[in-house]
């Protein structure tokens, strides 16, 4: 496996690649869902590459970042583990240089309300980076998961207009037994804590078939704990591999002080 530290070495590597490219970009911190998204890679693509970089810019508060899990050498040991070909590393001034003069794209539409509304800046932090990437990387197919599913649509927004070649596809998203999805964040819950976060899917599952009991939903999720901060359905149109999606429920909330995101979608 390949380690990248910076851009300039990424070309050379990229440049000398005949196979076609899979590009997972995540945060580290890696777990089962972001091992989905590699298998996933690995089956459709010549040769595969994951990055590793925790991105100042998309998070909203300061101590979200400070007390984000930051993992790398086991990261490198998964990564290895299943046959990633390059893992893509850089600092931060890699990324953002002092005279910075890319100009990167900026979220639309989809980008508004939910995460939006709740994490100004958000998607800004998302697109730019994102962007960055694409056009550094220059994947043929990159992999996003359903868990950030309004993620997965403001990419798709902008990367059709700036990359319209590129080729995006939403990896499901992985569960716990219990239902609970899968996230760097989890690492962060207490053990009773992690027990309480299944009541998520439990409600998403439930408003699916039951749409009018929302609020049934905020009060049974205080029951455990859990503070919602919003709880919607919403029209989407989402080509998956289990085809296309057009409805979703979508959820964030707190629970020991720490936010967790989740959906489900489906067809109807
Ligand atoms: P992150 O490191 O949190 O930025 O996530 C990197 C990628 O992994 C993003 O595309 C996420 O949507 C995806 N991901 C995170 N958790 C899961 C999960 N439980 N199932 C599938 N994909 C996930």
């Amino acid at each position: 496996m390949k380690l990248f530290f910076t851009r300039d070495k990424w070309r050379g590597y990229r440049e000398s690649l005949e196979e076609t490219l899979g590009f997972v970009p995540t945060m580290g911190a890696l777990h089962n869902g972001h091992l989905k998204l590699v298998h996933q890679a690995k089956k459709e693509m010549g040769k595969v590459v994951v990055s590793i970089f925790v991105n100042p810019k998309q998070f909203n508060k300061a101590e979200d970042l400070i007390n984000y899990p930051k993992t790398l050498e086991n990261d490198l040991r998964i990564l290895k583990a299943v046959g990633v070909d390059a893992v893509f590393l850089p600092i931060t001034s890699e990324v953002y240089p002092k005279n910075d003069t890319y100009e990167s794209a900026l979220p639309g539409t989809n980008a508004l309300g939910l995460e939006g509304d709740f994490r100004p800046g958000h998607f800004e932090g998302v697109v730019n980076v994102v962007d960055r990437l694409f056009h550094w990387m220059k994947p043929d197919t990159a992999y996003f998961g359903q868990k950030d599913l309004q993620q997965c649509m403001v990419i798709k927004e902008f990367a059709s207009v700036k990359y319209p070649n590129l080729n995006i596809v939403t990896v499901a998203t992985e569960r716990e037994n219990t239902g609970l999805a899968m996230s760097s964040r989890n690492m962060r819950l207490s053990e009773k804590g992690r027990e309480k976060a299944s009541a998520i899917y439990e409600v998403l599952s439930r408003l699916k078939d039951f749409p009018q009991e929302i609020q049934w939903g905020i009060n049974y999720l205080a029951t455990k704990d859990i503070q919602t901060e919003y709880l919607e359905p919403l029209e989407i149109e989402l080509h998956t591999e289990a085809g296309l999606m057009n409805r979703a429920w979508v959820f964030a909330g707190y629970l020991e002080n720490i936010r967790l995101i989740d959906n489900i979608i489906y067809y109807r």
